[in-house]
């Protein structure tokens, strides 16, 4: 069993657009289709990457991609970003979604997370009338999500790296142990010249 430090997160504070009535009768299209993406300040990315840590590691969230560079003038082969886990997926730290894969979240009663903890993908999808032709708002789309997380990419590689490796199971507390000189993240940073 996890302790309380697995348990999944969303920094509480952004807004977004709610439409309870709405999406009750529509019963969750969206959240059937696909999980919708985190950013990075839905968990405090950079500078709490604990958080994200946990979550992956609760497997009720993976990391997904976008084939290619979101970047025209980039040269990756795929951009990550965090989204939760497809039901039937949970604790597979990566996985790709090309939809009709329902979120790990969605119960028979709708979202069982408060709304401030959904990813902002989710908060900011806006219900049309009578549940057509919702439309995400002011940059949550798939693309916009890992627009957000690219200048992270090489701390995402590392954290899917480490969790697939078992590293973290390693040390008592990863959250603190992410703060010591001894971290992956923090050695990929000093290799980079930044500071915490
Ligand atoms: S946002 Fe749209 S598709 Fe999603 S539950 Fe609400 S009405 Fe349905
Ligand atoms: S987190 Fe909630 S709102 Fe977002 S896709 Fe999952 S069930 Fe739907």
């Amino acid at each position: 069993m996890r302790d309380r430090k697995d348990s999944p997160r969303l920094l509480p504070g952004a807004r977004g657009v709610e439409a309870p009535s709405v999406c009750a009768a529509c019963g969750g299209v969206c959240c059937k289709n696909q999980p919708g993406a985190v950013f990075p300040e839905d968990v405090g990315f950079p500078e709490e990457p604990e958080r994200l840590i946990s979550m992956l590691r609760s497997g009720r969230y993976a990391i997904d991609w976008w084939e290619g560079d979101i970047d025209p003038e980039g040269d990756l082969d795929v951009c990550y970003f965090v989204r939760p886990a497809a039901r039937g997926r949970e604790g597979q730290t990566r996985h790709a979604s090309w939809g009709n894969d329902p979120c790990t979240f969605l119960t028979e009663t709708g979202c069982a997370l408060p709304f401030e903890e959904r990813p902002r993908g989710c908060r900011m999808l806006t219900p049309g009338p009578e549940g057509k032709d919702c439309q995400p708002r002011e940059g949550s789309t798939k693309a916009d999500a890992c627009r957000a997380w690219r200048p992270y990419h090489e701390e995402l590689v590392e954290i899917i790296v480490q969790i697939e490796s078992g590293y973290f199971q390693k040390v008592p507390d990863p959250g603190a142990f992410l703060l010591t000189r001894e971290s992956p993240y923090v050695i990929l940073k000093a290799e980079r010249g930044e500071s915490r």
